[in-house]
């Protein structure tokens, strides 16, 4: 319990919330099912969400018995449009889910305002912007509840976990009740994460694509635990070892990483700006900073005409580089009918699937990654291709 307030009071800190108000899970995806079941979802509510995101969002929508509505992106933010996500309310939607993408929000204060007219809630999927702000507040702090998590790639890690906040006092103790009933995860379960919690810290640009490989072949049979279960990503019903609790060695694991994240973001920030600097004035597609009011990026997106062989160059010169997201619901590259997903009705969203790779922001020096976008400039796209109808 003591060590629960440790991390529960930190992460608090760090988003400027009453620590009272946060609650923790064992994946984000749970404290977001968490949040949407004490906002009351069920069957015949529609949730809205941007097309471009991870599958276990919807799960979650899903698993309530309600519909998942998605928005198209923009390619300049990798976010729904303002305009577009509020357009689409329409009387049977209960829940908007506001997305930061990589690290940006877009426009996240004016939704969840508008939104509030309307009597819509909002719930910020912030599981890429912990630490950051948008128009000078946290990132998690413009909508009614946000949700984070501290997955491997999110922005500090404790293998898996999962954290609800929200300034709605009602909201937070539905949440917290919720939260108190839940069971942790098998003494298995725990073992695999304090194993690969040790491993990680082997983790270095040489060593990268070796152990990300052996890391997907054990989870993928299952070996070893992974951020998705099989169940999870072959269709919507709720897998039974879904809804657990934060386990100890997740929570020790949190209070250790918390203390990185200020350097750990600087360093983020740094780095965003460079790659813009240096895309920008190549003419290579890039973020424009005005659409990011003090933007700290998780990973930075950038668009690439053959994604394949932008990823072989690119583990030849050892430069670490991300592949989310490989779908518009990520990682799902096979039928998305399963949640009510159709794909030519988001084609700047699917070309976005097609054709992003993310720069890491987490390297103390960049320039050898700077130097391999230099060389392989043939395949980066000019920044037109961010310009509507451009990206067909
Ligand atoms: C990682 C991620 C989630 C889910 O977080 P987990 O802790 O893995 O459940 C939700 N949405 C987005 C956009 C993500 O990238």
């Amino acid at each position: 319990m003591r060590q629960e307030h440790e991390l529960t009071a930190h992460v608090a800190r760090i988003i400027q919330a009453s620590p009272e108000n946060v609650s923790i899970f064992f994946k984000g995806r749970v404290a977001l099912f968490a949040t949407l079941k004490a906002i009351g979802i069920g069957s015949g509510d529609e949730v809205l969400m941007p097309a471009y995101t991870c599958v276990v969002v919807p799960n979650a929508v899903k698993y309530l018995g309600a519909t998942p509505r998605y928005v198209d992106i923009d390619l300049s933010t990798f976010s729904a449009r303002p305009a577009a996500l509020l357009g689409a309310i329409g009387p049977r939607t209960k829940a908007v889910i506001c997305q930061n993408t990589y690290g940006l929000s877009w426009g996240v204060d004016e939704v969840a305002s508008r939104c509030r007219d309307l009597g819509v809630m909002t719930i910020e999927d912030c599981t890429h912007g912990f630490g950051g702000f948008y128009h000078g507040k946290p990132n998690g702090s413009w909508c009614d509840a946000a949700f984070y998590s501290s997955q491997w790639n999110k922005p500090f890690s404790t293998g898996l976990g999962g954290y609800a906040v929200t300034a709605n006092v009602d909201l937070a103790r539905k949440i917290a009740t919720f939260a108190a009933a839940l069971p942790g995860p098998s003494l298995k379960t725990r073992a695999m994460l304090w194993g690969l919690l040790k491993t990680r810290r082997f983790v270095t640009p040489q060593t990268y694509y070796a152990l990300v490989t052996a890391y997907r072949y054990l989870s993928k049979r299952n070996l070893v635990t992974g951020s998705s279960s099989g169940e999870e990503l072959d269709g919507t019903k709720m897998p039974d070892d879904y809804l657990l609790s934060m386990s100890r060695v997740q929570i020790r694991a949190g209070i250790k990483a918390l203390k990185r994240v200020p350097e750990l973001n600087a360093l983020r920030k740094r780095n965003g700006v460079t790659y813009t600097d240096f895309l920008k004035s190549s003419g290579f597609n890039h973020v424009e900073p005005a659409l990011h009011d003090d933007h700290l990026f998780l990973k930075y997106p950038l668009l690439v005409s053959d994604r394949k062989e932008f990823k072989d160059r690119a583990k030849k010169a050892g430069v670490p580089l991300g592949d989310w997201f490989l779908s518009p619901l990520h990682p799902i590259e096979t039928d998305l009918s399963p949640w009510d997903f159709d794909i030519a009705r988001y084609p700047r969203a699917a070309f976005a699937a097609v054709h992003v790779v993310n720069l890491p922001t987490d390297s103390q020096s960049i320039d050898p990654i700077i130097s391999f976008l230099r060389k392989n400039g043939d395949l980066i796209l000019p920044n037109d291709v961010k310009k509507e109808g451009n990206h067909a």
